[in-house]
């Protein structure tokens, strides 16, 4: 990893940013809140996290229907980062629950399966968490929990 002190707020804002010009030409919106202010930088490998969240979010984006929604939350929980990426879209079938972290699993007539394995491998790499909560046709939210002083 190439760790360095990173801005979230500022990555996840800009990242945002370009999602809102896409996803204006469909009904589709997309939001982001940091529930802190003045931020603490992270230590991370911030090409590495922002692959994850664009995993995470063109994950959320292709569970979208009408009024689709996502919303991204930044905010501190103890010692950690917590990044959380809520969709209203269709959920993840029951079935696929205890695998979707598993390489080439997907549900997707053009998937590849390679985006959530590759997501929890650089979190784990980080020393951070992975989870999710879904419900079918409710939505679906994950959680990265990321430590903020990372001894590297
Ligand atoms: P892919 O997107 O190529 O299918 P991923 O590893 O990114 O591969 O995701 C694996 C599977 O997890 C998806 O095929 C889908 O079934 C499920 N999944 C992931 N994120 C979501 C989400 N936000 N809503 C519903 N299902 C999801
Ligand atoms: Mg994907």
């Amino acid at each position: 990893l190439d760790y360095s002190q990173v801005n979230l707020d500022l990555l996840i804002s800009k990242l945002v940013a370009s999602y809102q010009v896409i996803l204006s030409k469909k009904s589709y919106t997309i939001s982001y809140r940091c529930m802190n202010q003045n931020y603490p930088t992270v230590t991370c490998d911030s090409l590495k996290i922002r692959q994850v969240l664009i995993s995470l979010i063109n994950n959320a984006i292709e569970a979208l229907d009408k009024e689709g929604k996502v919303s991204i939350i930044l905010s501190l929980e103890n010692e950690y980062a917590k990044i959380e990426v809520i969709d209203n879209g269709c959920g993840i079938p029951s079935a696929y629950e205890d695998k979707i972290f598993e390489l080439f699993v997907t549900t997707k007539k053009n998937g590849t399966g390679i985006g959530l394995s590759h997501a929890h491998k650089i979190i784990t790499q980080h020393r951070g968490s992975i989870t999710f909560s879904t419900r079918k046709d409710a939505g679906t939210s994950f959680t990265i929990l990321l430590p903020i002083n990372s001894s590297v």
